[in-house]
């Protein structure tokens, strides 16, 4: 394990032409301390986790006492906004502070968020707060745990710096480690320019350092496409199998790593409710839970309309190639969803009206409001005959007894004892999600006493949402009353 000092910088994206990113020097915060550090996303880094007890350490991570890798750059791309194209969007409050290499051969960008304007900052304050600097910090922690694609943040810094919003509130800081900050948008960015010879650069410089294995194939492009289109999908199955809501499914806001990043407004369902919105300025539920894979396509076509000059000679055939690939989407969606699902219903085999079985359950679900994860926890400990822990979940038990009678059959016809299918559906089915109110409550303690120790719990649980974690029970209740009354919006 390394000290800071022992890191390999290699800054790849610096050395691309000026035109794909800014310079800038991170600014730090008013008192500005440490809240909480990530030991697994140091081992991601090769560091010694004790690195974040030293006196500089805080220094070192805001980039006001900069390593001597550091290159801070502001990222430049584009991006549709609620379907709307803006041709510049870049890192507004985001600073690149260096990619560093490890001995196994990975790369890891970290960014640092709010730390500060950039040229993309379009007059807002480049800031970011710490009511959603703790919701990204745990919930790409959370995320991780739950075995989905997410960046990753190292620290979480805390500060008595004063940020205006709709009142003022203390500004925040998280590091954030993942493969690269390359979005659909910066694909978006160059396309919309015409800036073709710019557009192939990122192109080649995406497939160099992030899919070095496609740049064998004969249309490498186009096997970037494909394959960004198959990790997009798998996220998506995870995220409507979880109950994870992103809320801005901008095209800035989508990775071409195929993992979750931008987290701003999102949302674990509590109740089953397909069209729940969790972001409070989305007002048309454009980015409502049961959209988002339809919205990860227009996100893909997106993507593909951007990359059209790379793939062939005439727009007509690179028009045909593309749409080929996308014309996939849907099914391949589907068909994994259906596995995932089946799989968390603990059924090996597969049987034409498969999906009918999840399609009623869900219903029923959505029907009776019943709690989403708690509902597949208690699946996960069921035995034919009795159903008494599954159907406290719903009010009029009548939708789930039926569709229970039909899962007994269902189950007759696999080969695997209770107990085993137990075990593979625990570890299927989360027992902690990130929920809104168990968020909200860390924030306030964090906010009005300075008491980090829910964040720290958190942030322990949460790494592990499969395990049982007895004494921490109390974080698999359903939400409070006063929990209906949160209100996350873009603004943050
Ligand atoms: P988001 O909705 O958080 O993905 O942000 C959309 C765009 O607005 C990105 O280009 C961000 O960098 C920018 N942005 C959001 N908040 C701020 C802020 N406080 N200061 C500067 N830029 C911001
Ligand atoms: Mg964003």
């Amino acid at each position: 394990m390394k000290t800071l000092e022992q890191l390999t910088f290699d800054n790849s994206y610096a050395r691309l032409p000026e035109i794909f990113h800014s310079s800038h020097q991170p600014r730090g915060l008013k008192d500005q301390h440490l809240i909480h550090f990530n030991n697994d996303v140091a081992n991601l880094l090769e560091l010694d986790a004790n690195e974040s007890s030293r006196d500089d350490f805080v220094d070192i991570a805001t980039g006001t006492k900069p390593l001597p890798g550091y290159e801070p750059i502001a990222m430049c791309y584009a991006g549709h906004q609620f379907g709307h194209l803006v041709h510049r969007l870049g890192d507004g409050r985001a600073i690149q502070l260096g990619e560093v290499l490890t001995d196994e051969g990975k790369r890891w960008d970290l960014q640092l968020k709010g730390a500060g304007q950039t040229l993309y900052s379009r007059g807002a304050d480049g800031r970011a707060v710490l009511r959603s600097s703790v919701r990204e910090y745990l919930c790409s922690a959370a995320m991780h745990g739950l075995g989905i694609g997410t960046s990753h943040a190292l620290c979480l810094i805390g500060s008595n710096e004063v940020v205006y919003r709709e009142k003022t509130e203390p500004g925040a800081m998280i590091m954030r480690v993942w493969p690269s900050n390359i979005r659909f948008g910066s694909f978006e960015y160059y396309y919309y320019q015409q800036r073709f010879d710019d557009l192939k650069l990122l192109a080649d410089y995406t497939l160099e350092n992030h899919f070095p294995d496609l740049q064998e194939a004969g249309n490498p492009y186009l096997e970037l496409l494909k394959t960004v289109i198959k990790s997009t999908a798998e996220l998506m199955v995870e995220w409507q199998a979880v109950g994870f809501a992103h809320g801005v499914m901008n095209t800035d806001n989508m990775s071409i790593h195929g993992i979750t990043i931008d987290y701003g407004p999102f949302g674990f369902l509590d109740a089953y409710d397909p069209g729940f919105i969790c972001n409070h300025s989305d007002h048309s539920g454009r980015y409502a839970f049961n959209m988002q894979p339809q919205i990860a396509l227009f996100n893909l076509s997106c993507l593909a309309q951007a990359m059209l000059p790379l793939f062939d000679e005439t727009p007509e055939t690179s028009a045909e190639l593309a749409s080929a690939e996308l014309k996939g989407f849907q099914a391949e969606f589907e068909r994994l969803f259906l596995k995932k699902m089946c799989a968390k219903l603990g059924l090996q085999v597969h049987h034409e009206q498969d999906q009918q079985l999840v399609n009623t359950l869900l219903n029923a679900m959505a029907d009776q409001k019943a709690d989403y994860t708690l509902t597949l926890r208690a699946l996960s400990h069921y035995k034919p005959g009795n159903s008494n822990e599954i159907i406290q979940y719903f009010s009029d038990p009548q939708g789930i007894l039926a569709w229970l009678e039909l899962y007994d059959l269902r189950l007759a016809k696999e080969s695997l004892s209770d107990k085993d299918r137990h075990t593979n559906m625990l570890a299927l089915n989360p027992k902690y999600i990130l929920r809104n109110y168990i968020a909200e409550n860390a924030i306030r303690k964090a906010e009005d006493e300075h008491d980090y120790a829910e964040i720290d719990r958190l942030m322990r649980v949460l790494a592990t949402p499969f395990d049982e974690h007895p004494e921490h029970s109390d974080l698999t209740e359903k939400p409070p009353a006063w929990a209906s009354g949160i209100s996350i919006s873009c603004s943050s």
